[in-house]
């Protein structure tokens, strides 16, 4: 963590244009945005700012949604789809222009993601490949042998890369993002609960413990932790706890010769497991879910075990760190953003896709405040939608459980069919070359692109070396 004194706590009454109600990313961006355009503003902040998911999440700037790309399409149509994706882009855009602009010492940026399969599907990858490409992302589709050829574990098959994803220290992002709000005119204090709200008349009032804020809009970023304040606001988010863990360093050697990928990883839409290499030598791994928080401690021996799992030559891997972090999901899984009445805003339910997300937001709502811009009714169609309650975490946590079950028993039928596979014996016509070039072409490459991909896999054969990132086969070419 960059070094970062506590701003005070709020201890006079002020009147400003605009109150920020959380120091997440989503209301730093929000507050930081509107300072930008001149307004005054004030951030409060009920603890350290991004003391919550904002800073403790695994730092993978992505472009979408946690919603799935084609239930988006699905419900509002592709062309407005394709304008969310945008939209989501832009929030990535921020982020990397943001650190361009603030210095990258301390968030320490790498590039790209890649999200991989842990069965042999590749025509679900392809048609996801196809669709996200439409959307206007970035994306190339790798068959398994190029997979295994940066992530040495026998447990994947193929994977899309997202050219255009980085990974950040969110932490230290957080903090350069109040340093640059507060340089535009934005005052944040911290320890600062807002404790309730009138939301009625021109001038909306806040109490905080020692002062009152007056306001013409209010912007509420408090993620999951709005229970106090606003309960049925709240109400329409399920709250999801994932764990991280932070392993000791490991000898760079072999942690590279396993992980030979920069960026970030994940091998599933849920939370196992997403990760990366940090600092050089240590491996980031985070995953499990639960909709009541628990300790992380219980959680690094499971963490730990899903790494030796994956990628058993590393041995046993002692843990450094554990910690735990509270996402907001919608049912939707959409992100909420928009108008509640008239001056009061929301930014919230950004689920486990918020960094691209909350930049997003942050940047529409100031627009939409300041100079009326209408942007935020993209996200009409996904309205508030009360979660349930208990029953809603129940049954989130069920789902869990349910997909984490089915998702291994595909894992072991895929292993099977590979193993069979391989134990049956090579056609005599076939030359070594040959079948070495179907193996590349298997999976998720398109017909017309397959020899190229074999051709390549051929070459990298011959250099002995994992083929170079940037070698093409985009599926959106
Ligand atoms: C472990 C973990 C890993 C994740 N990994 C990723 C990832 O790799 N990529 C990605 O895109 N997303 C990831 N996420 C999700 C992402 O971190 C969140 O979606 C995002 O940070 C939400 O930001 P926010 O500003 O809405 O909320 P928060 O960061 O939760 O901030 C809300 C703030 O509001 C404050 N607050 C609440 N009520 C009040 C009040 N009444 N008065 C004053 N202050 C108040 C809280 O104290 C809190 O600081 C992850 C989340 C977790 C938990």
């Amino acid at each position: 963590m960059l070094p970062a004194p506590p701003r005070p706590p709020l201890a006079v009454d002020l009147d400003v244009d605009v109150a920020v109600i959380g120091g997440g990313l989503a209301g730093l961006t929000t507050a930081r945005e509107v300072a930008r355009r001149g307004w005054s503003v004030a951030l409060l902040e009920a603890g350290r700012l991004a003391g919550s998911a904002s800073g403790r999440n695994t730092g993978f700037v992505l472009p979408g949604f946690a919603a799935d790309a084609e239930k988006v399409v699905t419900r509002v149509g592709f062309e407005h789809a394709k304008d969310l994706w945008a939209l989501s882009q832009a929030g990535l855009d921020y982020v990397r222009d943001t650190i361009a602009a603030e210095g990258a010492d301390g968030i320490d940026p790498e590039a790209g993601w890649l999200y991989v399969s842990k069965v042999d599907d590749g025509d679900a990858l392809f048609r996801s490949i196809g669709l996200l490409g439409d959307l206007g992302c970035e994306v190339e589709g790798w068959p398994t042998e190029r997979v295994r050829a940066f992530l040495r574990s026998e447990r994947y098959f193929g994977a899309i890369h997202f050219l255009r994803a980085l990974t950040i220290h969110p932490l230290n992002y957080a903090l350069k993002l109040a340093a640059a709000a507060e340089r535009d005119g934005a005052r944040i204090f911290e320890a600062t609960p807002a404790l309730s709200i009138d939301p009625s008349g021109v001038r909306k009032r806040i109490v905080t413990p020692a002062a009152r804020v007056r306001a013409g809009h209010v912007v509420l970023a408090g993620n999951v932790e709005l229970q106090g304040l606003l309960p049925r606001v709240a109400a329409t988010l399920v709250p999801i706890t994932t764990y991280v863990i932070v392993t000791a360093p490991i000898d760079r050697e072999r942690l590279t010769a396993a992980v030979g990928y920069r960026g970030a990883v994940s091998d599933t839409d849920l939370a196992d497991n997403h990760y990366r290499i940090v600092g050089g030598d240590r491996l980031m791994w985070s995953g499990r879910a639960t909709v009541w928080p628990r300790n992380p401690r219980r959680y690094r021996v499971a963490l730990a075990g899903d790494i030796a799992k994956t990628y058993p030559q590393l041995g046993r891997v002692a843990v450094d760190y554990a910690w735990n972090g509270t996402l907001g999901n919608t049912v939707h899984r959409m992100p909420q953003i928009g108008e509640l009445g008239p001056g009061v805003w929301l930014a919230s339910g950004f689920g486990g896709h918020g960094l691209d997300t909350t930049a997003m937001a942050g940047n529409i709502v100031a627009r939409a405040i300041v100079e009326g811009d209408e942007t935020w009714r993209k996200f009409t169609p996904f309205e508030l939608v009360w979660a349930g309650g208990v029953f809603g975490r129940t049954a989130a946590q069920l789902r869990v459980w349910i997909k984490r079950l089915t998702d291994a028993a595909a894992e072991r039928r895929a292993k099977a069919r590979e193993a069979a596979r391989r134990s049956r014996p090579e056609p005599q016509t076939q030359t070594s070359d040959a079948a070495a070039n179907a193996a590349a072409s298997e999976s998720i490459v398109p017909s017309d692109a397959r020899g190229d991909e074999a051709e390549h896999a051929a070459q990298r054969r011959q250099d002995s070396e994992p083929a170079d990132q940037d070698s093409h086969q985009c599926a959106g070419d």
